[in-house]
């Protein structure tokens, strides 16, 4: 997507040769017509495939799945973060290291919003090692919901996320890819 690729160049800030910040338009502040135009495209790969739930992770995920929930008219439903692992049987719950924090979280989901007569596509705005994105596809399976696909504004190719999780037999559809962020440039696919 090329003017998400023009915003990256702009905005984002190379923090080492694994990170890099984009605060301006995914992290800390959100650019509607940026975030707009990025539903649409998600909304365009995934809408011959029947989709009645986008499903994605707090706080980050959220604006960019509204969009696509919003473009294909069906409801968004965010997994959320828990401090400890819960083990309430009303909710799906999962445990993930979390990338950018170093620690695990506890993501869960309520049984109340997901379950097998859902078709679902995920939506988040990185993918790394793909920690984050197997467990909440974990969460979508535990629910008997179909996965129809995985959407992701910025692929880090360099990484093994999304890599690993297409050789699973999953269909990952990421914005841009990231192929290097070496010596603090930043190079597309
Ligand atoms: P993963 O679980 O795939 O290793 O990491 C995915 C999560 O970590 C994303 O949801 C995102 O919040 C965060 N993340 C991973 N890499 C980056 C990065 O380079 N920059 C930022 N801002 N967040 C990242």
């Amino acid at each position: 997507m090329e003017l998400l690729k023009q915003k990256i160049r702009e905005v984002g800030v190379v923090l080492s040769d694994e990170v890099i910040k984009l605060d301006a338009i995914l992290n800390h502040a959100v650019d509607p017509a940026l975030t707009t135009a990025m539903g649409q495209e998600f909304a365009k790969l995934f809408r011959e495939e029947g989709v009645t739930k986008i499903v994605t992770i707090e706080s980050s995920g959220i604006p960019i799945a509204f969009a696509a929930a919003q473009e294909l008219n069906v409801p968004l439903v965010f997994a959320r973060r828990k401090k400890t692992l819960n083990t309430d049987t009303e909710t799906y719950c999962e445990r993930v290291p979390s990338f950018t924090k170093g620690m695990v979280t506890d993501i869960m989901v309520s049984k109340e919003f997901l379950n097998e007569t859902d078709r679902v596509v995920l939506i988040d705005d990185f993918i790394a090692n793909g920690d984050a994105a197997r467990g909440l596809i974990r969460i979508i399976r535990r629910s008997g919901a179909t996965l129809l696909g995985v959407g992701i504004a910025v692929e880090k190719s360099f990484q093994a996320g999304g890599r690993t999780i297409r050789e699973s037999g999953v269909r990952v559809e990421s914005l841009v890819k990231i192929s290097s962020l070496a010596n603090g440039q930043i190079q597309f696919e």
